[in-house]
C-alpha cells in the first residue's frame, strides 16, 4: 500500500513495510491496566505497530527514510522492497537511504538474505554519532543484546561502504537536516526537512506505541537504549513539534504515519494528515 501526501511543496509517498508485532512487556513505568485500556489491547497483550517507510524526490535525486525490516525479522514485516516497486520506485532506483537510526525494522532491510545491497544505487545518510556507536568496539559492561546489534549493523552497511555519507547535527543535504534526538539509540537522529511550508520531521522511534505514547508521553519502552532520555527527547520533540505546528513522518505512528500533533489533556494527539492520492 502506498499513499500520497502534499506538505508544503513537496510530495511525500508513504510505503508500509508491513507491521511490527509488539508485547505490552516492553512498556515501563505504566499500569498495565491502564496500558491496556487506553491501546485497546487485544487479550495476549500484544499490538500490533505500523512499520512506515517515506519516499520523495528532489532536485533528481530520490530520498528513502529507513532501509525497512528485511525478511529474518517477522513473518509480517518485509514488504518495503515490492512496496517501492508497485508505487513506481524500485530499490535500484533509490539514490538515497536516509537513516533515522540502526535498529533492525530501520536497518536490516537494507541487505537481502545473502546480505547484499536490497538499494545498489543508494547511499546511505547518517548521523555521525549513531554510525560511530554502532561501528565502534563494544564496549565495557554492554549487554549481548547490544553486542549482537552491533554486529549485524556493521554487516547491515558492509556492502553499502564506499557510499556512506556522515552528517552532523546542523548540516544539509538537499533540504535536510539531521539533529540528535537521543535516548532510543545514543545517535537516535530526527531529520528536518525543509518543504515550503512546515518543515516535515522524520523522527523515527520517538515515539514507539503511539496509542501510549501521546497521551501519556513520559511512558518509556525497553526498546530505548536510555529509556530516560528517551522520554526527555520525546517530551522536548512533542512540544516543539506542537507549538511549531510541524509535521510528523513517523515510522511506528498510526500508518501511514503523516500527520501533526496537538495537546490535549496530560498529553498530545496525532492529527492525521490528508492523503492527496487519486
Ligand atoms: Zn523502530
Amino acid at each position: 500500500m502506498s499513499l500520497r501526501y502534499k506538505v508544503g511543496d513537496l510530495e511525500i509517498v508513504c510505503i508500509s513495510d508491513g507491521t511490527l508485532r509488539s508485547s505490552l512487556d516492553y512498556v515501563i513505568g505504566l499500569d498495565r491496566d491502564i496500558a491496556r485500556r487506553i491501546s485497546d489491547a487485544p487479550d495476549d497483550d500484544v499490538l500490533t505497530i505500523p512499520v512506515n517507510n517515506f519516499v520523495f524526490e528532489r532536485e533528481g535525486a530520490r530520498l528513502l527514510i529507513d532501509g525497512g525490516s528485511g525478511t529474518k525479522m517477522q513473518a509480517t514485516l518485509g514488504r518495503l522492497p515490492a512496496g517501492l516497486s508497485a508505487a513506481g520506485y524500485p530499490p535500484e532506483t533509490i539514490t538515497h537511504v536516509v537513516l533515522t537510526h540502526l535498529h533492525p525494522d530501520h536497518a536490516d532491510g537494507l541487505v537481502d538474505d545473502e546480505m547484499n545491497a536490497v538499494f545498489p544505487n543508494a547511499t546511505l545518510l547518517v548521523h555521525e554519532a549513531e554510525f560511530a556507536f554502532w561501528m565502534g568496539e563494544p564496549r565495557d559492561g554492554e549487554n549481548d543484546h547490544v553486542k549482537r546489534r552491533r554486529a549485524r549493523n556493521q554487516a547491515d552497511v558492509k556492502p553499502y561502504r564506499d557510499r556512506i555519507r556522515l552528517m552532523r547535527d546542523g548540516e544539509s543535504f538537499l533540504g535536510c537536516s539531521p539533529f540528535l534526538a537521543p535516548g532510543h539509540t545514543p545517535g537516535h537522529t530526527c531529520w528536518r526537512i525543509e518543504t515550503g511550508g512546515p518543515d516535515l520531521i522524520a523522527w523515527g522511534d520517538v515515539v514507539h506505541f503511539a496509542t501510549i505514547q501521546f497521551p501519556l508521553p513520559e511512558t518509556a519502552v525497553k526498546y530505548d537504549l536510555d529509556p530516560d532520555l528517551a522520554r526527555d527527547t520525546r517530551l522536548r520533540l512533542l512540544d516543539l513539534i506542537a507549538r511549531e505546528g510541524l509535521v510528523v513522518a513517523g515510522v511506528h505512528v498510526s500508518a501511514p504515519g503523516i500527520g501533526t500533533v496537538v495537546r490535549e489533556g496530560p498529553g498530545y494527539r496525532f492529527v492525521p494528515a490528508q492523503n492527496s492520492s487519486n
